[in-house]
């Protein structure tokens, strides 16, 4: 059964299961994990929760209990600083219990506040520039591991900050700065007083924003030791929060490996503007990205009763997370063209919807050379040389999958072999144009939209034609990767090596086939399933309750 009806949030909180919890017992005995798990004191917490005996172990407590094996002690946030001896203190008591321990740095309320956003600070100004540099290197002084928060950006259009620029545009200023400022202020102070120290960079999860505010992640990346990858997913229906799609989370881990690849450390997501399910999808997109450490945001709002219940539903699903995690490897999907600091014109994080329809994505921040078939999208124009690029995938015989804002864009370029229109008509889905050797796929705006929550929670019925276009467009995708011929929006499909991992991610059970496995095999073998999901005895239908996942393979 697909329904594309209106969907019924679930409000609950998971219970703790006694079954879970000797599942738990079970896997502590085991020599590693596929995923370790981390979390924050912030320098608030620090102050708040770890200056006393009797915090420190609850702390301590709180770490058993939510499995977490590092944890991060925090010097500095919102003007801030926490006392030298506290820090140190707690760095060696959790030492002490057997956890890694390292530091971590918000540059909030540094000093000058940016003209724009206001969490973010003047990077112009020389004064937050020095106290910027005593900020890393106090912390160099006490860690050998150091974590930025994602606030290290600029917007600020203040009367310093234009004159700096001179004849440069924003854009090239802020790129400049930020650099400037990881170099000479960061890395540079903080190596120099202590050689050892490693320094992480993490990154936001609006990766369609990077380009506005200085986060120049090619350039960075190569700067600092190791990235971590924001994969905070937030309730979908949310106006406040951006009305964010779950395939986000896996989409901007997998790009950031795509360019960070050996340096990419882990994900990391909180518990602001989630319910229990919510925070719980965010471990299991995590999870299935890949990332071999998660980052639990903060220990203050983990235990707060605002929080609670999704600390603990995270602690009764735990088990069940590690023993995906040993099961994920060989990312697979459509290779998917964003390079870094691209704009997406009017197609935001369209990637996180497509995602969203069963058609997986495996993002690049390169052009797909020798690609059979890959999927362009606005952001693909930021590289000057995309279209003699793109002749060169079509006349190698390429399928090239099109937005339809970047058809728009490319419509009538002369460089292209073929004359034809590739404006979608009025009422119309999807357009297939033979180009060269290849050929172009377009598909419309509309179709990665039907994946859209509004703010009643609803998602829109698809016409018939919108249905029978996806129907089409998930036949060509099938040609190259797997997908789900029947699946209704709000399902991703995450292949992995010979395994294939299926997420439901609406408010409904959803039963649904796979497409583009290959091979002879027709029945599918179960490889791993979350509470109620399973396979049918066809051995070909997957029938998930919302927020399953079930893996197959042949
Ligand atoms: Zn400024």
């Amino acid at each position: 059964m697909c329904s594309f009806s209106c969907q019924v949030r679930r409000r609950s909180s998971v219970a703790l299961s006694p079954f879970l919890l000797l599942g738990a017992c079970l896997l502590m005995s085991q020599p590693s994990r596929a995923v370790d798990w981390s979390t924050l004191f912030t320098a608030q917490d620090v102050r708040d929760h770890l200056s006393t005996e009797k915090g420190r172990a609850e702390a301590l407590e709180f770490c058993r209990k939510m499995g977490i094996s590092k944890v991060y002690v925090e010097t500095f946030r919102d003007g801030y600083q926490a006392d030298a001896p506290a820090l140190k203190t707690a760095r060696d008591f959790f030492r002490q219990a057997g956890l890694k321990v390292s530091g971590c740095v918000t540059t909030t309320g540094v000093g000058k506040v940016s003209t724009g956003w206001e969490v973010a600070v003047c990077y112009t100004n020389r004064k937050n520039q020095d106290r910027l540099e005593s900020i890393f290197r106090f912390t160099a002084g006490i860690f050998d591991e150091i974590m930025i928060d994602d606030f290290f950006f600029t917007e600020c259009e203040c009367s310093e900050c234009a004159a700096a620029k001179g004849s440069l545009s924003w854009r090239q200023y802020r790129e400049k700065l930020m650099l400037e400022m990881s170099r000479d202020r960061v890395l540079g102070p903080a190596r120099q007083v202590n050689p050892n120290v490693k320094i992480i960079l993490k990154y936001p999860q609006w990766y369609d924003g990077f380009q506005d505010r200085g986060y120049i992640v090619d350039k960075e990346t190569a700067l600092f030791d190791r990235i971590w990858v924001g994969t905070e997913l937030r309730d979908p229906s949310s106006d406040e929060w951006g009305h964010k799609q779950q395939y986000e989370g896996y989409f901007i881990y997998r790009w950031l490996t795509d360019i960070g690849g050996a340096k990419t450390g882990g994900g990391w997501f909180d518990p602001f503007g989630t319910n229990p399910t919510i925070y719980l999808d965010q471990a299991l997109v995590t999870v299935l990205a890949g990332a071999p450490e998660t980052f639990l945001f903060h220990y203050g709002s983990l235990i707060s009763p605002e929080y609670k219940a999704q600390a603990e539903a995270f602690a009764a699903r735990r088990p069940e997370f590690e023993d995906l995690a040993k099961l994920v490897s060989g990312w697979g999907g459509l290779l998917t063209y964003k390079p870094p600091s691209s704009e997406p014109g009017n197609e935001q994080f369209i990637f996180d919807q497509i995602g969203m329809l069963a058609i997986p994505l495996a993002p690049m921040a390169r052009f797909p050379e020798r690609a059979r078939a890959a999927l362009f999208t606005a952001h693909s124009l930021e590289d000057t040389e995309f279209v003699p690029k793109l002749v060169g995938f079509l006349n190698a015989g390429g399928t090239a999958f099109l937005s339809e804002g970047l058809a728009h864009r490319l419509n009538g370029d002369p460089r292209l072999p073929s004359p034809d229109s590739l404006e979608l008509l009025k009422g119309k889905y999807l357009l297939t144009v033979k180009e060269g050797n290849g050929r172009f796929v377009v598909f419309s705006d509309a179709l990665p939209r039907l994946t859209y929550v509004d703010a009643q929670n609803r998602v829109a019925q698809p016409t018939s034609d919108q249905r029978e276009a996806l129907t089409e467009l998930r036949k060509v995708v099938e040609e190259f990767t797997v997908t789900s011929p029947d699946a209704p929006p709000r399902v991703a499909v995450f292949p992995l090596g010979s395994r294939v991992a299926v997420v439901n991610f609406t408010e409904l059970p959803v039963s649904c086939k796979l497409l583009g496995l290959g091979g002879m095999v027709s029945r599918l073998k179960k490889v791993f399933a979350t509470s109620g999901a399973s396979l049918a005895a066809d051995g070909a239908t997957l029938r998930l309750p919302p927020h399953a996942l079930l893996m197959v393979e042949q």
